[in-house]
């Protein structure tokens, strides 16, 4: 098989790339493993996507659904559903589908493959092994997808969107949600989530809080949780028991970046490292989406892998704009990351994505270029769990480009 650009995964960021890409002219060939395209949304059937990309607030399936009709409605895209790639090498991507192991010969490859959730393993969470402890996603499947309850009495760890959107899903299914424990002295999940899903249904959110153990044989039985200090030691003095049957884990989510080729990885985000558009460091090969960065909202998402999708279909169309000295992109006081990594030097208006490291009230973030500044942008009050969107102006910018909170 030959195409012009490959978009790896059928979540909103790849769906998005595919259309875009499409739009200049590229034959572009999409692969999913699930059976259906949508990626995570079609299990998430709580309103609150959309706002921005569609103007209209719609359930986690219904924008999917909007998506796949445009998808499929495009004559330049060929979807091939029940496939997982499994290997990127040299602009050929192997995959295993209905018809076994093929390749694809590319032009172009666009990572789009979602994150996966951390696990107790990755966590390292003490005590035994029983059943009833799921990831929020797992968790979120089972109730949404196989109508299935994960338990009667739970307890969440890690105060993340999926987390807190599980507290209020299983509350509304009948079970009894005790707490949310938070080892971080903030959430990194949204605000409204905090309010419509936790202070909404009268759940418990500790902060400093962790699970010390789980207690159980067969099942979870309860866990022993407490403070932790500033090193995230437990203070064994806090120590007490909680009756549970089930540990919800919401505790992060890392880039699907295993069969991604070799490209550079920033080590905050867990991403590759992309330049202005969304290039890797291999030049045929693009990112956008969760495995890029973990986003808050799918319609930044969207938005996102429009550009990347676009930029690959100009790249194999031998159309992307000629680059000019590549400015690198730096992370200042305050901020965990500012994406893209490097720019290119030039005249214009781009928009950088970046999340800060903890809470500030009243502040201003300021991109600057030694003593030139290149953009301003007041913040009222910023937490570490939304990421921000910042326009800044090229001109001007000669050198490295510093994104700090002043
Ligand atoms: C529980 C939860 C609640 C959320 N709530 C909201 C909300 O209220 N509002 C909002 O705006 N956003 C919300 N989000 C965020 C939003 O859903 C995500 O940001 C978005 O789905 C990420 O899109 P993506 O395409 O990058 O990844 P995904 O949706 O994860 O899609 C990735 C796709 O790649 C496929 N894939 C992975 N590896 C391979 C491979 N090797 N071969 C083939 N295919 C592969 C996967 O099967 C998947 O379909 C929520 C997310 C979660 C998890």
């Amino acid at each position: 098989m030959v195409t012009d650009v490959v978009v790896i995964g059928g979540g909103p960021a790849g769906m998005s790339a595919a259309l875009s890409a499409s739009r200049t002219g590229a034959k572009v060939t999409l692969v999913e493993r699930d059976e259906v395209l949508g990626g995570i949304l079609n299990q998430c059937i709580h309103n609150g996507f959309g706002l921005h990309f569609f103007h209209e607030e719609l359930t986690g399936p219904e924008f999917a659904y909007r998506f796949r009709k445009m998808v499929e409605g495009d004559k330049n895209i060929k979807v091939l559903t029940s496939t997982l790639v499994t290997k990127i090498e040299d602009k050929k991507v192997e995959f295993m589908g209905k018809n076994g192991v093929q390749e694809i010969a590319a032009k172009a490859v666009v990572l789009a493959m979602g994150c996966r959730e951390r696990t107790a393993g990755n966590i390292s969470l003490c005590g035994t092994r029983p059943a009833g402890i799921v990831t929020a996603g797992v968790a979120q499947k089972m109730v949404n997808i196989d109508g299935k309850m994960v338990g009667k009495d739970i307890v969440i760890l890690g105060s993340g969107d999926i987390g807190l959107i599980m507290a209020r899903r299983l509350t509304l299914e009948g079970a009894k949600v005790h707490a949310v424990f938070e080892i971080n002295s903030t959430s990194s999940g949204l605000r409204r989530n905090i309010m419509q899903c936790l202070e909404d249904f009268d759940i418990p959110l500790f902060f400093n809080t962790t699970i010390f153990e789980v207690v159980g044989k067969d099942r979870v039985e309860g866990v022993f949780y407490g403070q932790v200090d500033e090193n995230f030691r437990p203070i064994e003095s806090t120590r007490k028991f909680l009756k549970c049957d089930t540990v919800v884990l919401s505790v992060g989510l890392v880039p699907e970046m295993y069969i991604a080729p070799n490209a550079t990885i920033c080590k905050t985000t867990g991403g590759a490292v992309v330049n202005e558009f969304y290039q890797t460091d291999k030049e045929w090969l693009f990112s956008c989406g969760n495995i890029l960065h973990v986003h808050d909202l799918v319609d930044n998402v969207a938005i996102e892998a429009e550009q990347a999708g676009e930029f690959a279909g100009l790249f194999t169309l031998g159309k992307l704009p000629e680059h000019s000295k590549t400015l690198f992109v730096q992370a200042g006081e305050g901020v965990s990351y500012v994406l893209p990594y490097s720019l290119f030097e030039g005249q214009g208006k781009v928009t950088l994505k970046l999340r800060l490291k903890e809470k500030v009230v009243r502040k201003t973030l300021v991109a600057k270029c030694g003593a030139n500044i290149l953009g301003k942008k007041f913040i009222l009050a910023g937490v570490p769990g939304e990421m921000m969107s910042f326009e800044i102006e090229k001109n001007g910018a000669t050198d490295k480009i510093v994104v700090g909170i002043e």
